[in-house]
Parts: structure tokens; sequence; C-alpha cells
């Protein structure tokens, strides 16, 4: 079985994008800039945006954290926003999820200018990924496909089957892998028979939320098993597939931690530098 190391290729990814900002500074005379908007004090977002932050440092983009109490009213945000769409030396906005409840998300997300989504999350960019133009793809999603070509990079008429259906994950994995010409089955919380569809499966994505769900017993030999799961338990974090046993079967599978969430931070750079190539033709 090969463990897929997200660590590994996130890493080897970060170098690939600090030689480009290199080099792109010596075209330009200026970098990428990332402007990321956190509110409140939640513990994980904390965490997520000081990765993001030294992330971005490291491979030589511009970074800038805008910092809001969990009070702030939604119109200042939405101000900031318009400021940062204009901004010439951002390439990339991102608003930290979750937002205090007093706050429009789908107002928020609607308020990035989409050549600057660098979430991919705008109407825009979700619909240009299923037209099948360019666009910003969300981290997470573009991070597992990534995983996934390495360890195949001919997915043509694989089956895949992808658990969650969800704007982060779901949806935008299932057109990554369309583009590709896989055929791709969705499932979620009212699929019939999971097991069965799991069993079908060239490749399976887990992005659900419950501990352990696929078993070994739901994946054939030879398949590639991408983890996406976070989930806090008694035993730590663990993901949506259970290893130990899925590992007996599967050609490949990413662990959890250290599989795909070293991987979406590298791709959040990655969609940064695509924005700031695309505002420079
Ligand atoms: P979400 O929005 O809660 O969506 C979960 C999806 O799973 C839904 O589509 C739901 O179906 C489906 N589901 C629930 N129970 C199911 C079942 N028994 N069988 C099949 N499908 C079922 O979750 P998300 O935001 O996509 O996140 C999923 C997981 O990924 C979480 O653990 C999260 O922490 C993790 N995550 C990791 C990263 C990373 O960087 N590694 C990034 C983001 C999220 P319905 O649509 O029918 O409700």
């Amino acid at each position: 079985m090969i463990l897929i190391d997200g660590k590994k290729a996130a890493a080897e990814l970060r170098a690939e994008l600090k030689q480009e900002v290199t080099e792109l500074k010596g075209k330009y005379n200026k970098v990428p800039g990332l402007t990321v908007i956190l509110i409140g004090d939640l513990t994980p977002s904390q965490i997520y945006v000081r990765n993001k932050e030294k992330s971005a440092t490291e491979v030589g983009l511009k970074s800038e954290v805008i910092r809001y109490p969990d009070s702030v009213e939604e119109k200042t945000v939405l101000e900031k926003i318009k400021e940062l769409n204009i901004d010439e030396t951002v390439s990339g906005i991102l608003v930290q999820l979750p937002l205090p409840k007093h706050i429009d998300k789908k107002k928020v997300i609607e308020a990035i200018d989409p050549s600057k989504d660098v979430d991919g999350f705008h109407p825009m960019n979700v619909g240009n990924l299923s037209s099948g133009y360019e666009s910003s793809v969300p981290c997470t999603p573009l991070g597992c496909y990534l995983l996934i070509k390495k360890i195949e990079p001919n997915l043509n008429g694989k089956k895949a089957v992808m658990i969650g259906r969800s704007n982060l994950n779901g949806k935008p994995m299932t057109q990554l892998l369309l583009k590709e010409n896989c055929t791709v089955t969705i499932t979620h919380s009212k699929t019939k028979d999971l097991k069965a569809e799991c069993l079908e499966a060239d490749i399976i994505i887990a992005a659900v939320g419950i501990p352990e769900l696929v078993r070994g017993d739901w994946v054939k030999k030879d398949t590639i098993v991408i983890d996406v799961g976070i989930n806090k338990t008694d035993n730590g974090i663990v993901g949506d597939v259970h290893f130990d046993e899925v590992s007996k079967n599967a050609k490949a599978l990413t662990p959890v931690p250290g599989g795909v969430g070293p991987m979406t931070i590298a791709c959040l750079l990655k969609n940064t530098i695509e924005c700031f190539k695309r505002s420079q033709i």
C-alpha cells in the first residue's frame, strides 16, 4: 500500500511555488499578495490563519491578516472587502470561515471580486468550474486532486465515488474528477447502500465528518482512497476512513493527519499566485 504523504507533497509544491514567485518578482518587480480577514477568536480559525500566514511568507508572498473582534458589524467587513478588491497589491482575499451568526456568509463571499477569490467559493467561480472554464478551485479538493494525480496520472474512465456533497469539498471535487473523464458517483446522507457504491470505486474520496465511516470491506483492491475528514475523538484526531482496515486493501491511502490537510494550505498559495498571474494579462 502506498501511504500518500501529504506533508511531503505540500513541501514539494511550496518549493515549486517559491521558485515561481521569484520568477514573477523578476518579471513584474512585484509579488503576489494574500490578505486574510479573520473575525473573532475561535482557536481553530486562529491556528489555520497563523499557518496560512507562515506558509505564504515562506514562499515569498506578501501576506497580511486583518483581524476583527466577534462583534464587528457586517458592513465594516463588506467595506473592507470593497477596499481590498481595488487594491492592486492584493491578489487574493480570503475570509476565514466560520463567521459569527450576525454576518451573512453569502453576502461576504459574493462581495469578494471573483478574480481575487482564492477560496473559489464565489458563485462565478463555482459556475466557471462546472462549465470547465478557468477559475479558482476550492483549496481542499484541489489538494486532493493533486494527490490523486501523483498516484494515477491518467484518470480516464476511472470510477470515482465522492462521499459528501458539500460546496466546500464534495461538489467541486466531482467537477475536477469529471474534467479528468472519471465516471463519478456523488453520495450523501440519503444514499441507500454506501458500501455497495464504494465497492465499485477505483477512487474514493471521503469528506463527511464521521469518524472511520469507510471500513476495510468497503474497498476493493487497487482503490485509491483520499480521506478529507478531520474528527476529534477520545483517541485523538481520526479521518472518515478506518485507516488500519482500509490500508490492508487500498492501493494508496492518505493518513489523517498528514494527508490532505497540508495540501489545503499549499493550494491556497497556488491559487493566490494564479490570481496574480491572471491579473497581469
Ligand atoms: P459538511 O458540509 O458537513 O458535509 C458533509 C457531507 O457528508 C454532506 O454532504 C452529508 O450529506 C454527507 N454525509 C453525512 N452523513 C453521511 C453518511 N452517513 N453517509 C454518506 N454521506 C454522509 O462537511 P465538509 O465541510 O465537506 O467537511 C467534511 C469533513 O472534512 C469534516 O470532517 C471536516 O472537518 C473535514 N475537512 C477537512 C479539510 C482539510 O483540509 N483536510 C478541509 C475542510 C473540511 P447531506 O448533504 O445529505 O447532509
